[in-house]
């Protein structure tokens, strides 16, 4: 468990050598939370989680559904950038993991939205496979227990038992590139990832006075 006391200056991985601000979690209590991979470049340099562009579409997308950015919470898988925005390594990640869960218990979501493969393979254990398939069977599932026609089938975080709703990354590569047609634009991207947005927000009203459900470990 890290100390803490005194998160700013955590070391627990070596990801505290080349950052320049460790970026804390913030937001909103009681509703849902954003995760992410980790800070990139703008976040390292302001200290703020979703604060380039990346950022911006996850905020264009909450406000689409409603939720200014001063409405939902924000955190990632682990708190220091990783060297030329690499992935994080498993030790990495295994090293924040306290500081992640230490933030569920503090903001108190209802619902944790992953964003993108990362953030929810550390929280469900996807695992390889086609993201975007799995994405849009996650939202899916949580529109059908919205409609009243799934009650059960939304992914759940182990440690936690919060219902976990997957999306698509927000950084600008998957949004406008990896995807994108002959002008530059993803729409179907950009469709699923505020479909997942508008689902985690109707499923945190949904929340409201919600048991978080015991969740059977392997
Ligand atoms: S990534 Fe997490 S565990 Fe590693 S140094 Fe930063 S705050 Fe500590």
């Amino acid at each position: 468990m890290p100390d803490a006391s005194d998160p700013q200056t955590c070391r627990r991985c070596r990801l505290a050598e080349g950052r320049s601000r460790v970026v804390l979690p913030d937001g909103a209590r009681g509703g849902v939370m954003a995760v992410g991979e980790a800070p990139g470049a703008e976040e390292d340099q302001h200290g703020v989680g979703f604060f380039g562009l990346a950022g911006r579409n996850l905020d264009a997308a909450f406000a689409e559904a409603g939720v200014a950015r001063t409405g939902y919470a924000r955190a990632n898988v682990v708190r220091c950038r990783p060297p030329e925005n690499r992935s994080p390594r498993a030790d990495e990640v295994a090293a924040c993991s306290e500081w992640l869960l230490e933030a569920i218990e503090a903001f108190e979501p209802r619902v944790l939205l992953a964003v993108g493969r990362t953030a929810a393979d550390h929280l469900l254990g996807i695992g390889r496979g086609k993201y975007l398939w799995a994405v849009e069977d996650s939202v899916s599932r949580v529109e059908r227990e919205i409609m009243g026609e799934g009650v059960g089938e939304v992914d759940l975080h182990g440690p936690t038992g919060l219902p976990v709703v997957m999306m698509p990354h927000t950084s600008p590569l998957a949004w406008n590139r990896a995807y994108a047609d002959r002008q530059g634009r993803c729409p179907r991207i950009r469709s699923l990832g505020e479909r997942a947005v508008r689902a985690a927000v109707e499923l945190a009203h949904e929340c409201r006075g919600y048991e978080r459900r015991e969740v059977e470990n392997d």
